[in-house]
């Protein structure tokens, strides 16, 4: 029997950052109470409060055994519901400028894709089924307010009107982490600063029946932008159902297809064809769906002295990352993670609430960098990206070019390469030696 640390738990956000802090913590506080605005599908489908769900959306190797160890035989579950495994690069096609299509080597690792309402459907149907976790739909939280016995939290209901729920921990997981930041206004505390790097990237997407036949041995297909002048990278992610999506990416607010024709003449544009033959003989099942992302946006709460007592932001709300590198659900799966790991240490001390707040803030820093690096650093090759360059920028950039002529050439440093990316090890093991070797004897060979 673990250690409780308080009565109630309220998670505001039934997202992937919601659900999987949930899970988290169960074990720990007697109810959990998770409330979104709004009303949750039984099956699924799209709905207002994830604009984004209608984008394809992979789940990392790190993510999914994040979620695995949290929900013990979830992968089994999304696999049972329809989501695709896909061999990380044995059944990923990964073209990148300069050194063409990535080896198609088993580095034993995998991802997931599907559609994000089944994998969010899952993780809602295994959260709701915790005896001590309660899901109410149509409630949107409206303020969060201190309190020295713990935070309340007020919200609106269609039927009921307003109310307020007290708690001894509240999460916002609400995307924006905009409630915590009213919360700090209200109290006259400094709100954190941020790192915001604009990418303005237009998303479109549609749905495609999957051939029966491909005529090709990938399952995941991913052409990448030629930066300066390409700024246009493309996706073809099978999903539940038999179904592709093709997804469009832009950088830099770039003209949008407006039609299924004007989508195959802007897919000839990217810098392969590979998209382009592999769809043009399809027909669409549904119309084509828009999403611009403008920033990424790194809220640093972790370097605020405090945070108010029994508030604590994760997921979208601490940090929102660019979504062509497919990480936040996986970030966030591991944020929940590190959330459960940190209960389990601090259950027994005097203010567990508050070590939690501490600890936890204390080490997320070091999870949310290296994905946060590794997007970044990919986004300032682009000319119109917006916000302050990484220190050492153009060393990083020299690092990445090396570093995939280094993963054609050797397995080794593919794998370490794939690790890191999936989320699987720490991006310290591309400093290895025998790794820093391997990539310096294929940058000698090369000249
Ligand atoms: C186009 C696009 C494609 C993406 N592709 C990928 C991908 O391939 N892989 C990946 O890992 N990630 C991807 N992401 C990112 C991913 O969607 C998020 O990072 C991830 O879902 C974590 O989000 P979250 O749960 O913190 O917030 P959200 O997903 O935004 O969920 C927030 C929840 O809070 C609820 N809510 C908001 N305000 C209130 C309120 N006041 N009261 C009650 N409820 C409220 C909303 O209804 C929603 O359910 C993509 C994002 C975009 C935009």
């Amino acid at each position: 029997m673990r250690s409780r640390l308080g009565q109630r738990a309220v998670v505001i956000g039934a997202g992937i950052g919601g659900l999987s802090a949930a899970g988290a913590l169960a074990p720990y506080f007697e109810n959990i109470v998770v409330l979104d605005r709004d009303e949750l599908p039984s099956v699924a489908t799209a709905r207002a409060g994830t604009p984004q769900d209608r984008h394809a959306h992979t789940l990392l190797g790190g993510g999914l055994q994040a979620l695995e160890e949290l929900f013990p035989g979830i992968m089994k579950d999304l696999a049972d519901a329809g989501a695709v495994s896909v061999n990380v690069f044995r059944d990923l096609q990964y073209e990148r400028p300069v050194v063409g299509v990535l080896p198609r080597r088993d580095c034993g690792v995998s991802l997931l894709t599907a559609s994000r309402p089944l994998i969010e459907g899952v993780l809602r149907q295994r959260t709701a089924s915790i005896e001590n976790v309660t899901l109410r739909t149509q409630c949107r939280a409206t303020e969060i307010v201190p309190d020295a016995m713990g935070p309340s939290v007020k919200f609106v209901e269609p039927a009921n009107g307003a109310a307020a729920i007290t708690a001894d921990l509240v999460i916002d997981a609400s995307g924006r982490g905009v409630l915590t930041l009213a919360l700090l206004d209200a109290l006259g505390w400094e709100r954190p600063p941020e790192t915001v790097v604009g990418v303005d990237i237009g998303y479109t997407t549609v749905r495609l029946p999957q051939p029966a036949a491909t005529g090709s041995d990938w399952k995941l297909l991913y052409t990448m932008p030629d930066p300066p002048a390409g700024v246009r990278g493309g996706l073809l992610t099978p999903i539940e159902d038999g179904y592709w999506l093709a997804t469009l990416a832009a950088y830099g607010a770039a003209e949008h297809p407006q039609t299924w024709d004007d989508f195959l003449a802007t897919c000839r544009q990217l810098p392969t064809q590979s998209i382009y033959e592999a769809i043009r003989d399809l027909q669409p099942v549904d119309g084509l769906k828009h999403f611009v992302f403008d920033d990424s946006r790194w809220r640093h709460f972790e370097q605020l002295a405090k945070l108010p007592h029994g508030v604590l932001p994760v997921g979208d709300s601490l940090c929102r990352f660019n979504p062509v590198y497919g990480q936040g659900m996986s970030v966030a799966a591991l944020q929940a993670k590190l959330l459960r790991d940190t209960l389990e240490r601090v259950a027994t001390t005097r203010d567990p609430i508050g070590a939690l707040q501490m600890q936890f803030m204390a080490e997320v820093a070091a999870l949310l960098q290296a994905p946060w690096g590794l997007g970044v650093n990919a986004d300032f090759a682009f000319p119109g990206t917006r916000g302050q360059r990484p220190e050492r920028y153009e060393e990083g950039r020299q690092f990445e070019a090396a570093l995939f002529r280094a993963a054609v050439a050797d397995p080794v440093v593919q794998t370490a390469f794939s690790d890191v990316v999936q989320l699987i090890k720490p991006i310290d093991l591309l400093q290895d030696p025998d790794i820093q070797r391997r990539i310096e004897a294929c940058a000698e060979g090369a000249t």
